[in-house]
């Protein structure tokens, strides 16, 4: 990610790549000792410096699956509350329509 020279300090320092080990910023490792850092020794091909950001996730956060969890448990919950709902609405209009029909027939007998 490239870093916009005009964005706020802070922002700049969130987003310097470093060093995972020691901190030294990325530009002050030399293009031509890509391997291992030169302040520290961390071999930057396994552990690539990142940048604050990046470490805390801060961009392109997956979908935490709690999250994702919750909302679909919600979605079923809010499903099925809507066929309870249906079915106790159908169970009562057979209810009504069957003591009408009682009704009606005690009157005429
Ligand atoms: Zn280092």
């Amino acid at each position: 990610m490239a870093i916009d020279p005009n964005a706020p300090t802070l922002e700049r320092r969130h987003l310097r790549r470093r060093c995972v080990q020691c901190g030294l910023a990325a530009d002050a490792i030399s293009s031509n000792n890509k391997e291992l850092c030169p302040r520290c020794g961390c071999n930057l091909s396994a552990r690539p410096p990142r940048s604050y950001a990046e470490m805390e996730g801060l961009f392109d956060l997956p979908p935490d699956a709690v999250v994702v969890d919750a909302r679909i448990r919600a979605r079923a919950d809010a499903a099925s509350a809507r066929w309870l709902l249906v079915v106790a609405a159908v169970g009562l209009a057979a209810i009504a329509t069957l003591a009408a029909t009682m009704m009606m027939v005690g009157t005429r007998g």
